[in-house]
């Protein structure tokens, strides 16, 4: 469905995001239109024909033909229909879509770091390698284990890791052991996870207040059991205050804690699940130490263990030689030994599962993380903790009056609510997200948690101002007004988009995947 342009009445200072209507670029091309002027050949023309044989290509490959300036433009008026966090408020629950610092991008383009060459030897790669060192220091302190791979590229794949090291613990202890069990908060990567690495899947149920029942959990660890996975706090955004009980239920039985560790976000200098029991988490750069998501990424999930778990890890482990004293560092700099103090990559590893990656991970992940952790400092960082946590439980404290929330436990950096009472008027949760962006906010978490019914997650981050908060808390009573007054208003939202409702069930059975032109 296409929109006429009917966007909302204008709300104090909210406004829709802006429209246009673009034609692609192959409709906008026109034959012989170039973006470029090259100078003319002063080689031997080779015919192509001949140099590449049966690959050369008999017709043309129809690229479209624009100058420079139409390029230019064509992209900039399709990024603006992109929602963006530069654009505005981007409350996606359990995402934690916080601000990218442009002290981050500065940082991440320093020649020397920016260019270096992952195949330049480890002697002349000392600059990029004790950034990465550092890094892994400060993650190490901010978790509290012993040892961590920046390799996984997302969360997903640091779960993946983190779960092969619970199993080559298990198998050298002489068995695999055959279930992980995983509550029915979870998000859907976690039984994705324990299903590749050969584990079965046993669901645990949530308490009343959402968080894991202590005895159904002591009944359900036995001698098969290779360890729980836990997001802490929890998809409703809930602390597991029992935390240490869990480890000791599941150590007691030999069983391992694997934290889901995407939820950092409320937990950074205030608790550090290495103290709590934690064997083995996964952190989301592209989450909690402000690297770009999605389009803007790519991602980066270090996993973090305990000492015990470190002969596993992916190969390469990054080692410091220990400096030599004595005979040939008596003060002559040329004859202090080359390695001595640098860091090197230890491939020689006969316990490690493997390497999980290229390389040695999204490495201008970890200067942006670098930088956003040494910019902030331990007081600045458990600063972002603290607004974190105060812009959820604000948004609570604002919509509770309109909006069911299922669990009354305390909030931490995010709050669910469920579109129950909405629902009695036939307008469900994805209905007021899709409104929500009329009113020029990204939509909330949709639907997620599984155990809420109807959920609306909603996850501000501390990169809000009282003032972002105030629009998107106006934005969302005005919505449960409209839902009151004029529901089919929120259930055909969006109005002021280029296109309206999609049809998501053809759209995900029948996708037309490629533009032909029109005969
Ligand atoms: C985001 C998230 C993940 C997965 O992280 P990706 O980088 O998207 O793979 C896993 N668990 C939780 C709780 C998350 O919020």
């Amino acid at each position: 469905m296409t929109n006429n342009g009917t966007a909302p009445k204008t709300l104090g200072k909210t406004r829709p995001h802006q429209t246009q209507n673009e034609a692609l670029v192959f409709e906008k091309s026109s034959p012989g239109k170039r973006a470029y002027k090259m100078p003319p050949l002063d080689v031997p023309i080779v015919d192509p024909a001949v140099v590449l044989g049966e690959a050369h290509r008999s017709e043309s490959a129809q690229l479209p033909e624009l100058s420079e300036i139409e390029i230019i433009r064509h992209f900039t008026r399709l990024s603006t229909w992109n929602y963006a966090i530069d654009l505005g408020m981007y409350p996606l629950g359990s995402c934690t879509m916080k601000y990218n610092p442009r002290v981050n991008e500065a940082v991440a383009r320093i020649e020397g770091l920016a260019e270096a060459h992952p195949y330049r030897p480890d002697a002349l790669a000392q600059g990029i390698l004790e950034v990465i060192e550092l890094l892994q220091r400060c993650l190490i302190e901010i978790t509290g284990m012993d040892a961590i791979t920046l390799q996984p590229a997302a969360g997903a794949h640091g779960e993946f890791t983190g779960i092969l090291l619970v199993r080559a613990w298990h198998e050298s202890q002489g068995n695999a052991r055959r279930k992980i069990l995983i509550p029915d908060s979870a998000h859907g990567t976690n039984p994705a996870t324990a299903a590749i690495c050969g584990y079965q899947v046993e669901n645990l149920k949530s308490n009343a207040e959402g968080g894991i029942d202590l005895e159904a959990l002591a009944r359900q660890v036995d001698e098969e059991t290779a360890a729980l996975m836990l997001t802490n706090p929890s998809t409703i955004g809930v602390f597991e205050s029992q935390i240490h009980k869990i480890a000791d239920i599941l150590h007691a039985k030999g069983a391992l804690l694997y934290m889901d560790g995407a939820n950092m976000n409320a937990l950074v200098g205030k608790a550090r699940p290495g103290d709590f029991g934690v064997d083995v988490m996964h952190l989301n750069l592209h989450k909690t130490f402000s690297t770009p998501h999605g389009g803007g990424g790519p991602g980066s999930g270090p996993v973090a263990c305990k000492a015990f778990l470190e002969p596993f890890l992916p190969t390469p482990v990054l080692v410091r030689t220990a400096r030599t004293e004595g005979p040939g560092t008596t003060g002559l700099a040329g004859q202090v030994p080359e390695t001595t103090g640098q860091l090197h990559w230890n491939y020689d590893r006969p316990q490690t599962v493997g390497r999980v990656r290229a390389f040695y991970g999204n490495t201008g992940m970890f200067i942006r993380a670098l930088a956003y952790i040494l910019a902030n400092g331990p007081d600045g960082l458990r600063q972002t903790t603290e607004d974190a946590v105060l812009n959820a439980n604000y948004i609570r404290a604002k919509l509770e009056d309109l909006y069911e929330l299922p669990y009354k436990t305390a909030s931490m950096h995010e709050v669910v609510f469920s579109d129950k009472r909405q629902a009695a008027k036939g307008v469900r949760t994805g209905d007021i997200a899709k409104r929500l962006i009329d009113y020029g906010f990204h939509p909330y978490t949709v639907s997620f948690p599984m155990i809420v019914h109807g959920a609306l997650m909603i996850e501000p981050t501390e990169s809000e101002s009282l003032e972002e908060l105030d629009l998107f808390v106006d934005a969302m009573r005005s919505i449960a007004k409209e839902v009151d007054e004029t529901p089919e208003l929120v259930k055909t939202a969006p109005h002021s988009t280029r296109v309206g409702r999609l049809d998501e069930v053809q759209a995900a059975r029948k996708p037309i995947l490629r533009w032909r032109p029109s005969q």
